[in-house]
């Protein structure tokens, strides 16, 4: 009975989130979170897009602070050149690096993932704030996407549409400057004509991040990214690491307050499925 109970509990494993049964994506619209550590969070990722965007304007001996010129193959790093016959010394940094990684994941778990991956930087720091100040909180989100397409819904549709270009235009644009230096690339921007190849380019990386940050989102760690796929395999039962908690969340079910003690709340987990955070947790 005890291995059955146990067997149903986990059957959540078998599929995620955020695609259906019928295998269709199933949007998420989180909560706008808030909190002391949301607000650390925020703060570090002020100084982390800070120093994103200022790097590429620091110079040393009138060479980038860095720079990862695959085309020419000349590699700055804190003001360091790398030339091709130096590549043993990347391999052996790469080494180095990957070990460090799962050592780290192992004890850490996922604090890179939620505190330096450039993608949630700018997806939860930027484009998402973006989107609450446009389409506002969950519900708020939920009830416009349901929604014919009225006026309303086409203006903050199209503020949205063009906001998230401009930044992912800004992104694109700084990419490059790590790749052909800033210098360069301004250079590109004054002599735009000659550099046709520089401007498809830029439009179609920026289309790349539109699409990613647009509709893609959290599907990079679920799909795309080998960090997020080798997760499984670098956690164990030590790490630490925030987990959605399936002795309390399992089996699910729609509960209301009237249904407190009765035999419907033995059968559901402690979890109300309710969209308010955790204040609603049965006690
Ligand atoms: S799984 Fe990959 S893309 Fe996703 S947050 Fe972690 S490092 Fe970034």
């Amino acid at each position: 009975m005890m291995v059955s109970e146990d067997i149903h509990n986990e059957i959540f494993r078998d599929s995620i989130a955020t695609i259906s049964k019928e295998g269709r994506r199933n949007f998420i619209s989180p909560k706008r979170p808030k909190g002391k550590l949301y607000n650390k969070r925020t703060l570090f990722s002020m100084f982390y897009l800070f120093v994103f965007f200022s790097l590429p304007f620091i110079k040393v001996h009138e060479e980038p602070l860095f720079m990862l010129n695959v085309l020419e193959r000349k590699f700055i790093i804190f003001g360091m050149i790398f030339w091709p016959q130096d590549f043993f010394i990347f391999g052996l940094a790469m080494v180095t690096f990957i070990v460090f990684v799962i050592l780290f994941t192992v004890v850490f778990g996922r604090i890179f993932c939620g505190w330096a991956c450039p993608q949630t930087i700018f997806m939860e720091m930027v484009f998402r704030k973006i989107e609450y100040w446009i389409d506002g909180d969950s519900s708020a989100q939920l009830s416009l996407r349901k929604r014919a397409w009225d006026n309303e819904k086409i203006i903050k549709r199209t503020v949205k549409f063009i906001l998230f270009f401009t930044v992912s235009f800004i992104i694109a644009n700084f990419f490059l400057a790590y790749c052909i230096s800033m210098d360069e690339l301004i250079d590109h921007i004054k002599h735009s004509s000659e550099n046709i190849f520089t401007l498809v380019s830029l439009i179609i990386f920026s289309c790349v991040f539109m699409f990613v940050y647009w509709w893609f989102r959290e599907q990079v760690c679920i799909v795309v990214c080998p960090y997020g796929r080798l997760q499984g395999v670098l956690l164990d039962q030590n790490s630490i690491i925030v987990a959605y908690d399936h002795v309390r969340g399992e089996p699910r079910g729609k509960l209301s307050h009237k249904d407190a003690h009765s035999p419907l709340e033995k059968k559901t987990g402690k979890c109300e499925n309710c969209i308010n955070g955790c204040k609603d947790i049965k006690k």
